[in-house]
């Protein structure tokens, strides 16, 4: 862990303009630097930084942050990772705090797995040296049409017919046996024999987002139909299979510059694409989409374009899936290819020029693709046509915009040449049925987290979504004596739905918690000004009646003072908890622009959240106007002030009412009733001042 001293140097010394710069062309505008948007395709710049708050914001995606949330969102790092990596750039040394053992267990379990994994690439990689690796590894790439800078890139390699090659030599070089087991490239005998998982294969690596080497998928170059066609590595702490995308870490720069992600099933689709210019590829390694896999591939587009062998089976396995990607949200085009021809055959034996124009051409929206492929297996059969409607209203239902939506639903009406309506009809009730139907599983969930330290599942998949891989199932390895605790499953097919819980990659942002939704603006709004201009001293006028001669005062004084006289706390819990961060920051002397960077990057995700909302939000409306809002703020703070406070005070006034009022008609004494009468008419008349003075009438 880095121990918080030097989190808040990290976070004082870190420059926005500064770090965004490494990766982003900044322009200086007025007060701000603006760029065209890393992270969304975009012709005009409408990516805008602060210097002075520390903070950017995309007025086109909606993307913001800190500088360090930008390492994090731009370079795909965890909080630790970006921390460490902006304490590099501005030479402050991080010496790790004492962690637990439990912690340091862990974390060094973790390592432990990731340099197994590492060691291991290198090693299939070095074999590929080999007399054995020359003649049949590389001479298989070679066939494959694979050049040799693209086989170094990818890591691709060779495990060694001696089935012990891999566990000796990492023993040797000092590898523990429980992390070779644990990373399933060593499998355990009861006899004690440690063997290798990976031999007689050639090896694809599959690295993490960061581009670290987490499992391997292993194929035999063997026409022995006994021998299975894939090996791959099984699920581990380090590698979750759902998780993971082939391919995205070289992918995922020109994912975002180009907006469009393109998905295809194999190792070697992705290879050829990539060597022929494609860069903007990724596998799912033959399983259909994962609800996790989308999102990360949504961390850099929303649009996704399917390419598929134009065989039957291609087709489904187009089809399969696709409600999840839907359901997020996201576009989804299918391009086919011609007869039975995979992506790897194509690029193969196409010129970029042509792949592309291939795309560019056949690319089809996915709903209308599905619509054409059932219409012309339905024909002209009535049954089957209402059936081929249904399932297309089911399908539309799943996109989460109503906008979308609709215009889907007049155009698959007129192809279908009915109503409008009875289409319309049936996506909405398909509509409400799924929404029931997850609130229904997700209080299932609660209730069942409730029970007992029964963790949810991390997702659920209806079973059709859920395919066995056509090549891991085609013809298992003879399966070998299985130590303890090993199944066949572990052993080649992989391993399904393993609860394997991942460090967070985002701070999650916490539910602002507002308790009295009447005074949230308000205290918003109050807030908003403290963290924005707290220590900004306040210019009376020597006729206004907050001027006192020979006395100054900031915005944040101003408000907690007056808030105390009133004895006043905020209600809404996230607010007070911010204002007390804030105030508690500021009785150690913290300087404004430290408070605010400390509050945005707070582990407490409620504060965070709080912070960049509002920060953010008056970035957004400063940037609107930077030309007059210079000359201005302090204007604006003294008329606005002191007006948010009064408004404060009148609501809150207005609630109690509410509640005497309330107390009134339930009161059956008497003489309380002439009491919260007195009441009642006594904050009446406050009212009315204050609305005086804020000008109401
Ligand atoms: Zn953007």
């Amino acid at each position: 862990m880095i121990p918080q001293e030097t989190v808040n140097r990290i976070l004082d010394s870190a420059q926005i303009v500064d770090v965004v710069g490494d990766f982003v062309t900044l322009k200086k505008r007025g007060a701000n630097h603006i760029a065209c948007c890393p992270f969304h395709n975009e012709k005009t710049p409408s990516f805008s930084v602060s210097a002075s708050k520390g903070i950017y914001k995309c007025f086109g995606c909606g993307k913001s942050g800190t500088a360090v949330g930008f390492v994090m969102e731009h370079e795909n790092m965890s909080y630790t990772e970006a921390l460490k990596y902006l304490a590099k750039k501005y030479h402050i040394e991080v010496v790790e705090k004492e962690e637990t053992a439990e912690e340091i267990a862990q974390r060094q379990k973790h390592e432990s797995l990731m340099l197994v994994s590492e060691y291991a690439g290198k090693f299939f990689q070095e074999s590929m040296n080999t007399p054995e690796g020359q003649n049949i590894a590389y001479q298989y790439f070679r066939s494959r049409g694979l050049e040799d800078e693209t086989i170094r890139n990818y890591g691709l390699g060779w495990a060694p017919l001696n089935r012990k090659s891999l566990s000796e030599a990492a023993r040797a070089a000092g590898y523990k046996e429980e992390f070779l087991i644990e990373t399933g490239l060593s499998i355990k005998y009861d006899d004690g024999r440690l063997v290798d998982r990976f031999y007689d294969r050639v090896i694809f690596p599959i690295h993490s987002v960061s581009g670290r080497v987490i499992a391997f998928g292993g194929r035999t170059l063997k026409t022995d139909k006994s021998v299975a066609k894939y090996v791959n590595s099984p699920e581990t702490e380090i590698y979750v299979k759902s998780r993971s995308l082939y391919g995205i870490y070289f992918a995922k720069n020109d994912i975002s510059k180009q907006d469009r992600c393109i998905l295809v099933e194999g190792y070697l689709d992705v290879l050829s694409m990539h060597q022929l210019g494609i860069k903007n590829v990724v596998a799912s390694s033959g399983t259909s989409l994962t609800v996790e896999q989308i999102r990360l591939i949504r961390k850099f587009t929303n649009n996704i374009t399917i390419i598929y062998d134009g065989d039957s089976a291609g087709i489904k396995a187009a089809l399969r899936g696709i409600g999840l990607v839907l359901k997020e949200g996201m576009n989804v085009k299918v391009v086919l290819l011609p007869d039975g021809q995979d992506p790897d055959d194509f690029a193969r034996r196409h010129t970029l020029e042509e792949v592309q124009d291939h795309i560019a051409q056949n690319e089809q929206d996915f709903i209308n693709f599905k619509t054409d492929l059932l219409l012309d297996e339905a024909g002209n059969d009535p049954i089957k046509k209402a059936n081929l409607i249904n399932d297309i209203a089911d399908t539309i239902a799943l996109i989460p915009d109503a906008v979308v939506r609709a215009v889907y639903v007049r155009t698959c009406a007129d192809r279908f040449e009915i109503e409008e309506r009875i289409m319309a009809d049936r996506v909405s009730k398909t509509r409400t049925d799924m929404i029931v139907a997850d609130e229904k599983q997700k209080e299932r969930e609660r209730q069942r987290a409730v029970a007992g330290g029964y963790q949810p599942r991390r997702q659920e998949r209806p079973a059709s979504e859920m395919p066995p891989m056509p090549q891991d199932m085609a013809g298992m390895d003879v399966p070998p004596p299985m130590p303890d605790g090993y199944y066949p499953e572990d052993y080649g097919a992989p391993a399904m739905d393993v609860p394997v819980e991942m460090p967070p990659v985002m701070i999650p942002e916490g539910p602002v918690v507002i308790n009295e939704p009447y005074l949230a603006p308000c205290e918003k709004e109050l807030l908003g000004f403290i963290l924005e201009e707290g220590c900004t001293e306040l210019q009376f006028d020597v006729d206004s009646k907050y001027y006192v001669e020979g006395e100054t005062i900031n915005v944040a004084e101003f408000i907690d003072g007056t808030l105390a006289d009133d004895e006043e706390d905020f209600v809404n819990q996230s607010y007070r908890k911010v204002y007390d961060e804030y105030f508690r920051m500021y009785d150690e002397g913290l300087t404004q622009q430290q408070m605010q960077s400390r509050l945005l990057n707070s582990m407490d995700p409620e504060i965070a959240a709080v912070a960049k909302e509002l920060l953010i939000e008056k970035y957004q409306i400063t940037v609107k106007n930077y030309e007059q809002s210079l000359t201005a703020t302090s204007t604006i703070l003294v008329q606005f002030i002191p007006k948010a406070l009064l408004a404060y005070h009148c609501k809150k006034i207005e609630l109690i009412l509410k509640g005497l009022t309330a107390e009134l008609t339930t009161e059956q004494d008497p003489d309380r009733q002439i009491d919260i009468l007195a009441k009642i008419s006594d904050y009446n008349r406050a009212r009315t001042k204050l609305n005086n003075e804020l000008g109401r009438v």
